[in-house]
C-alpha cells in the first residue's frame, strides 16, 4: 500500500497527479521553489516542502533536496511527472536505496532506453522495426559519408544521447553530411556531454505516431492504442489526438504488438510510450521509448476510459493490471491542444507575466482542462511557459474538433500573450481537418511564420449580429434603470449602423423571448442568447451556426469581440453618428518600416552593424537575449543603417528602437 506520494514536479502535471492520488485516498506532498510559492500544485497538495531557488538546476533537479523533502514528510512513494528527473536513472536508483517507491519503470529500463544507439539495438533484437541505418557511432566525416552512401540519401544524423530535437541534422548529399556531422557532434558534446552520432535513413513525409503501453510487475503488458502527434513545431508537439486518422485496426495491432515486445525485452513495468515514425506507405519504424508519463497522455485516457496515473500507482504498489489486452476498447475521439504563453505573431516568443484575467472553459464530458495556473498567477521565465492542456472528446474526429473550437473561443486569458489564435487556425485548417498531416505540416502551411491573416476567416455578418445584440442589451439596461423621471425616461431606437473592419452595416434589432432578431441587409437572423451585459462570454445559436462563443469587452465606445482567435473592435452607432463617423479621418499607424524595434523585452547582447553601414536582407543586425535564448534580429531588406539608438548591454523594452535606416 502506498500512503503518501511526493510529486517531484510542478505545474499542471503535479496537479494532475495530485488529483488522482486524492481520488485514491492517498496523501500528497508538493515541492516548490521560490518562484512557485503561490502555485496551484502547492496549494492543492496536503503538504508542501520548499526545495530551493527558482532555477530548476537549484531546485526541481536537485536529487538531495528532494530526498530531504521525502525524509521530512515521510512520503513512501514518488511520482516524477514528465521532464525534470522523470527519466533520470540516478534519481530512481537513489529512491531505491532509500526504500522509497518510484512510480515509474525499473532503473535498467530507463538506462537502456535513454540512449538512442543502445535502444535501437535492443529494438532490433526484439524484432521491432527500426529506421534503416547503422547502429554504431560514426568515427569521422568520411566514415559518415560512406555509411550515408550505403543507406542512400537523404539521411538523418542523430546524437545517441540526444533529446528534445537537439543534435539532429538532415543531410541530402556528401557535403551536407560532412558539415552536418560536425555540427551534430558539437551540439551533442555541448548539450549532452556525449559526442556519439549515428546515421539513419531520413523518412520523408513522416508522421509521428506513438503507442501507449502499461505493464505490471507480474508479466502483464498491454498496449492502449496510439496517439497521433504529427502537428509539431521545431520537433515539439502542438496538437495531439487519439486515435490516429491514419491507422487501421491491423496496423494498430502490429504497432501495439511491437511496442509490447520492446517493453518485455527490458522487463518494463509502469506506463511507457513507444514512439514510431510512419511513412506515407504506412511503414512504421521505432524512434524511441519514453519511460514516463507523456504530456499528451489525456487523449488516451479519454478514449480508453482509464486513468493512467492510477494504473501507475497501482503497478508501483505491486498490484496486477485490472484488465487484459482484450478489455482495451477505444471509444470516440480525443484532441489535445497545448495552450502556451507565447506570441505566435512574434515567432512564438515566450510571454511572461501575470494572468490578469484567467477563466478556462467549463469542464464537461466533452472538455477537460489540465492546468497548474489560476487567475492572478504568474507565468515565470524559469519554466516551460505552458498555461494548460485543453482536451476535448467527441463521438468522432469532427465532433472533437467542434468541441475544441468552442473551448478555444471560451478560453479567456488576459495579461500574457497566448497561442489560442494559432491553435484556432490549426484546427480550422482544411488540411488538418482532412487528417492529411505530417510532421512538416506547420513548416509547409506557415512557411514564414504565423501572421494575423492566417487566423480563421470570420463571417462578418455573424460579428454584426452579435454586436447589434450586445448593443441592444446595453441600451435596454440603460433604459430600465429605476428612478428615471416619468415622461423623461431613456428610450432607445432599434435601428443602428454596425461598423466593422469591412464596412458599415445598417441593422434593425428586436428583442425576442430567448434572444434577438436582427435584420441585416433585409435578411432576418434569429440569434438565441441569454447573455447579460457585463458577462465576459456570450454564448449563442444562429440557425446554421450553433454553440457560438464570443468574448466581449467594452473598450471606450467600441465592443471588443474575440472569436476564432481574432480580436476586433466593433462600433454600433445611430445612423446620424455613422454618417459623421464615416467622415472621421482614419488614424494611420506610424510607419515603422525604417526602424529596427526590439520584438521583446530583453538584453541587447551585441550589435553587428555600425552607423552608415550597408546591410543586405537576412544579414545579422543585433542579438537580444530573452528567457535564456539568444534571438538574432536580421535585416528584412537591403538598407543603410542611419543611426543606432541603443547600446550593447542595455535592457530593452518591447518595441524600443534599436536603430533606424536611411
Ligand atoms: P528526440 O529524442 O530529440 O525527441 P526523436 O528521435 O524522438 O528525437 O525524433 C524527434 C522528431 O524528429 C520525430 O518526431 C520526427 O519528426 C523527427 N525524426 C527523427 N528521426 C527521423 C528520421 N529518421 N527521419 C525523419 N524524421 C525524423
Amino acid at each position: 500500500m502506498i500512503k503518501k506520494i511526493l510529486i517531484a514536479n510542478r505545474g499542471e502535471i503535479a496537479c494532475r497527479v495530485i488529483k488522482t492520488a486524492q481520488k485514491m485516498g492517498i496523501l500528497t506532498v508538493a515541492i516548490y521553489s521560490d518562484a512557485d510559492r503561490n502555485s496551484l500544485h502547492r496549494l492543492i497538495a496536503d503538504e508542501s516542502v520548499y526545495i530551493g531557488p527558482a532555477p530548476s538546476a537549484e531546485s526541481y533537479l536537485v536529487i538531495d533536496n528532494i530526498l530531504a523533502a521525502i525524509k521530512k514528510t515521510g512520503a513512501d512513494a514518488v511520482h516524477p511527472g514528465y521532464g525534470f528527473l522523470s527519466e533520470n536513472a540516478a534519481f530512481a536508483k537513489a529512491l531505491d536505496k532509500e526504500g522509497v517507491t518510484f512510480i515509474g519503470p525499473p532503473v535498467a529500463a530507463i538506462t537502456a532506453m535513454g540512449d538512442k544507439i543502445a535502444s535501437k539495438k535492443l529494438a532490433e533484437k526484439a524484432n521491432v522495426s527500426t529506421v534503416p541505418g547503422h547502429t554504431e557511432a560514426v568515427r569521422d566525416p568520411e566514415d559518415a559519408v560512406q555509411i550515408a552512401k550505403d543507406i542512400g540519401y537523404p539521411v538523418m544524423l542523430k546524437a545517441s544521447a540526444g533529446g528534445g530535437g537537439k543534435g539532429m541534422r538532415l543531410a541530402r548529399n556528401d557535403e551536407e553530411c560532412r558539415d552536418g556531422l560536425e555540427r551534430a557532434v558539437n551540439e551533442a558534446k555541448s548539450s549532452f556531454g556525449d559526442d556519439r552520432v549515428f546515421v539513419e535513413k531520413y523518412i520523408g513525409e513522416p508522421r509521428h505516431i506513438e503507442i501507449q503501453i502499461i505493464a505490471d510487475k507480474h508479466g502483464n503488458t498491454v498496449y492502449m492504442g496510439e496517439r497521433e502527434c504529427s502537428i509539431q513545431r521545431r520537433h515539439q508537439k502542438v496538437l495531439e489526438e487519439a486515435p490516429s486518422p491514419f491507422l487501421d485496426e491491423a496496423m494498430r495491432q502490429a504497432m501495439g504488438k511491437q511496442a509490447v515486445a520492446l517493453a518485455k525485452a527490458v522487463d518494463y513495468y509502469s506506463a511507457g510510450t513507444v514512439e514510431f515514425i510512419v511513412d506515407d506507405k504506412k511503414n512504421f519504424f521505432f524512434l524511441e521509448m519514453n519511460t514516463r508519463l507523456q504530456v499528451e497522455h489525456p487523449v488516451t485516457e479519454l478514449i480508453t476510459g482509464q486513468d493512467l496515473v492510477e494504473l501507475m500507482i497501482k503497478v508501483a504498489a505491486n498490484e496486477e493490471l485490472p484488465f487484459g489486452q482484450d478489455d482495451v476498447k477505444l471509444n470516440g475521439w480525443a484532441l489535445e491542444a497545448r495552450v502556451y504563453a507565447e506570441d505566435p505573431f512574434r515567432n512564438f516568443l515566450p510571454s511572461i507575466g501575470r494572468l490578469v484575467r484567467y477563466q478556462s472553459p467549463q469542464e464537461t464530458h466533452h472538455v477537460r482542462v489540465d492546468t497548474g495556473v489560476t487567475e492572478g498567477g504568474e507565468i515565470s521565465i524559469y519554466y516551460d511557459p505552458m498555461i494548460a492542456k485543453l482536451i476535448t472528446f467527441g463521438a468522432d474526429r469532427t465532433e472533437a474538433i467542434q468541441h475544441m473550437r468552442t473551448a478555444l473561443d471560451s478560453y479567456y486569458i488576459r495579461g500574457v500573450n497566448h497561442n489560442i489564435g494559432f491553435l484556432s487556425a490549426l484546427i480550422a485548417h482544411s488540411r488538418f481537418q482532412s487528417g492529411n498531416i505530417t510532421t512538416n505540416f506547420i513548416d509547409e502551411e506557415y512557411p514564414d511564420g504565423f501572421h494575423p491573416q492566417d487566423l480563421p476567416a470570420e463571417d462578418p455578418i455573424i460579428q454584426v449580429i452579435v454586436a447589434a445584440s450586445i448593443h441592444h442589451a446595453y441600451q435596454q439596461r440603460a433604459a430600465s434603470i429605476s428612478g428615471q423621471v416619468a415622461g423623461h425616461g431613456r428610450e432607445f431606437d432599434d435601428t443602428w449602423v454596425v461598423v466593422t473592419k469591412d464596412g458599415h452595416h445598417p441593422v434593425t434589432v428586436r428583442k425576442m423571448t430567448n434572444g434577438y432578431s436582427v435584420i441585416v441587409d433585409g435578411t432576418t437572423h434569429e440569434f438565441q442568447t441569454d447573455w447579460q451585459p457585463g458577462e465576459p462570454l456570450l454564448r449563442g445559436n444562429l440557425a446554421d451556426d450553433e454553440n457560438l462563443v464570443f468574448q466581449v469587452e467594452r473598450e471606450n465606445i467600441a465592443y471588443r469581440l474575440t472569436h476564432g482567435g481574432s480580436q476586433d473592435d466593433v462600433l454600433v452607432l445611430s445612423p446620424a453618428h455613422a454618417e459623421l463617423n464615416a467622415l472621421m479621418p482614419v488614424k494611420v499607424p506610424p510607419d515603422t518600416s525604417k526602424l529596427l524595434l526590439s520584438p521583446m523585452p530583453g538584453l541587447l547582447i551585441s550589435l553587428a552593424v555600425a552607423e552608415g553601414q550597408e546591410v543586405k536582407a537576412g544579414e545579422e543586425l543585433a542579438v537580444i537575449e530573452a528567457m535564456k535564448m539568444e534571438n538574432v534580429l536580421r535585416a528584412e531588406r537591403d538598407a543603410v543603417v542611419s543611426s543606432i539608438k541603443a547600446t550593447t548591454g542595455e535592457s530593452l523594452m518591447v518595441d524600443q528602437v534599436i536603430m533606424d535606416f536611411e
